[in-house]
Order: structure tokens, then sequence, then C-alpha cells
């Protein structure tokens, strides 16, 4: 049989967690905004004693969501990484600042994770079909998939943020930051909220989140981590937060199927495949959630046995769900159960 189940966005993203809305009566106004961005929605709600200028933060946030997606979506030819992309020059390329740190710090959680998070995938996840481009309903050869790798590789990508610039030296590389660059977002809306004074918000983008103080009814944020079995429709767990970060990586919501087995969108760089093991989806705690969003990625290439392994040896803050036939089963860590412990 085949089927798709595919979502065609700047980034492919997961909704995994819902900011669960929680409305106060002790003089607290709750400003909610939210709008779509890169493909996804995101979400913004500021609790506050103090009045502020709604409509000036809404424009910032806009501005603020506008620049990540000008420097970072492979969904537009004009984007700095579309245009890094492009190009097959193997010399230093100048970018913005901000591009430079984002690819300094992907290249750095890169190594940590032993490559598990690569941002140089891209070929590959535009061979499956995930990227820009068309969508497939069965698997490249494994001549296409061997070409691919060829053209990926953490050690092939530089930065230089002094200057500011970047380079590949395999003229065929480009890069991919759609496991990142939701979580990079919710951090710059995080700075442009702390730079304004707030100090109680929840910034959600497609599922990721970056929760500071507290909600409108002066308690922890509730976070909803759903079943990967009813996305959007049953919970799994929830957890209480104050000023942390969640991401969740997920098998399904991005996928198709190819006689019988699943081809999700997270791309073990080692294989050129996609993963194939029994997680369901990942979820990790951290206090930013750039990191968050990248680890949460990179566990979800390492797989339950080594993805815990690592989340433990790292004090990653991870809990993870396996399928178990029809039902899931969830692992912590031991980070995870200190975060969340009431
Ligand atoms: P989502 O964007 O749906 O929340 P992720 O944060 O896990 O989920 O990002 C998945 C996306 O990251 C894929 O669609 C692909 O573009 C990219 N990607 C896939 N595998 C890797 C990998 N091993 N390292 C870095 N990025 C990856
Ligand atoms: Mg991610």
């Amino acid at each position: 049989m085949i089927s798709t189940h595919r979502r065609k966005f700047f980034l492919p993203c997961i909704a995994l967690l819902h900011a669960l809305a929680a409305c106060g009566d002790q003089g607290l106004t709750n400003y909610q905004l939210s709008g779509p961005t890169m493909g996804t929605r995101f979400s913004v709600a500021v609790v506050t004693e103090s009045e502020f200028d709604q409509q000036q933060l809404q424009a910032r946030i806009h501005e603020t969501l506008d620049d990540v997606d000008r420097r970072m979506s492979t969904y537009r030819t004009d984007s700095e990484v579309s245009k890094f992309n492009h190009s097959s020059s193997t010399d230093w390329i100048p970018v913005s600042r901000a591009l430079c740190e984002a690819v300094d710090e992907a290249i750095e959680l890169s190594n940590l994770t032993g490559g598990a998070f690569d941002i140089t995938v891209g070929p590959l996840v535009d061979l499956w079909g995930f990227g820009p481009g068309d969508s497939l309903n069965e698997p490249p050869s494994d001549d296409a998939i061997a070409e691919a790798i060829s053209r990926t590789g953490r050690v092939h990508l530089h930065a230089n943020c002094e200057i500011p610039a970047i380079r590949k030296d395999l003229a065929g590389l480009h890069i991919d930051l759609s496991a990142y660059a939701k979580g990079l977002a919710a951090d710059e809306i995080a700075s442009l909220l702390d730079n304004q004074g707030i100090a109680n918000y929840l910034v959600e983008i497609g599922g990721d989140l970056r929760a500071r103080g507290h909600n409108a009814s002066k308690t922890k944020w509730r976070i909803a981590i759903e079943s990967p079995y009813q996305p959007g429709n049953a919970v799994e767990k929830i957890i209480h937060i104050h000023d942390l970060s969640v991401a969740t990586s997920g098998d399904y919501r991005n996928f198709f199927e190819f006689e019988g087995q699943r081809y999700s969108h997270t791309i073990d760089p080692r294989t050129g495949r996609p993963v194939a093991h029994d997680l369901a989806s990942v979820t990790v705690l951290a206090d930013d959630a750039a990191q968050a969003d990248a680890l949460a990625t990179a566990l979800m290439v390492l797989g339950p046995e080594a993805g815990m392994v690592f989340a433990e040896r790292q004090s990653i803050a991870a809990y993870l769900l396996l399928r178990d036939g029809s039902s899931i089963t969830e692992r912590m860590s031991t980070q995870f159960m200190a975060l969340t412990d009431p």
C-alpha cells in the first residue's frame, strides 16, 4: 500500500505540544497573539500587570519572524541559506552575523551529538522528498542515496563569525536548518520580550516552546505532550514549567508509507535514510529552544537505546515515546524527571 501523509512547508513541522490557555482574574492582562509563520503557526502569550503597547509588540514579533525566515528558509529562493545552497563556490560567503552564529552553533551541536543532528543533511532531505520539492511515494534508489550522502558531512561546513561568513569545502553541499530554526525563532522572540521587560510569557512555534515566569493564574505554564496515535486530539503527558524551553520531534506528522514501512522526515545522516526504530517522538527540555529543538532531532536519530544513553551522559532532559504494538511506552531521563517533578 502506498499512502502519503505530508505537509508541504518551509519547516515541515510537528505541532506536538500545545500551550494550554489559562485565564486569570488577579488583575493580570493575558495577551495572546498568533498567526502563520515558517509553514506552521506561532503563538505568544504574555501575562503582565502593567500596560504595554500591544501593536508595537505585535509588529516587532512579526519583524523577528520575518528576519528568521529571510535568513534561514529553504522554501524561499532569496533567503541567505538558499543563496548559500545554490552557490557551488567553496570560498567564504559573507552572511549576516545572526546566520553565521546559528550555523556555528549548529556545527557545535552536530559535533556534540556525533553527527546525529547535522544541518548538512540537506541533499538527503531533498532526495527523500522532505524538502521544498515534490514529495515521494517510494524510497529513492541506493545509488541516489549514496550520491546524496557524498554531498553531506558536518566536517565540510565552516563558520567564521568574525567576518562573518560561512563556507563549504564540497561544492554540492547544502544546509537545512529546519530542525533548529523554529527553536531559534522562539529564542529570538523571547529575547525581544525580555528586552521589553516582560517577565511572564509562553512563545510557541510549530510545537516548540519557550516559557518564562508564570501563567495568568500565577502558576507554572502547563504544556501538553500529544499522543503520537492521535496527534492534536489526545494528550500523552502534561508537564508544568517556569523558565524552560520544550521541543519535540516525531515520526507521525511528516512521513510516507511504502510496502508497510513508515519513512519519516528525520534522516539518519550515517545511513542516508529515515530513521528506522520504535521511537515515535522525543521531547527535550532545555534552557534555550534552539538547543532543545536540535537535541530532540538528535535523539530521534540516535533511537531509544543510544538516545537514552546519550541523554543520561549529557544530562539532557528527554521524554521518549516508543511504539509498542498498538500502545505507547514512555521513557524519561533522570534530568527530565528532576525538571518536571511537581
Ligand atoms: P519539526 O520541524 O517537524 O518540528 P524537527 O525539528 O525534528 O521536526 O525537524 C525535522 C526536519 O529537520 C526535517 O524535515 C529535515 O528538514 C531536517 N532534518 C532531518 N534529519 C535531520 C538531521 N539528522 N539533522 C538535522 N536536521 C535534520
Ligand atoms: Mg528539531
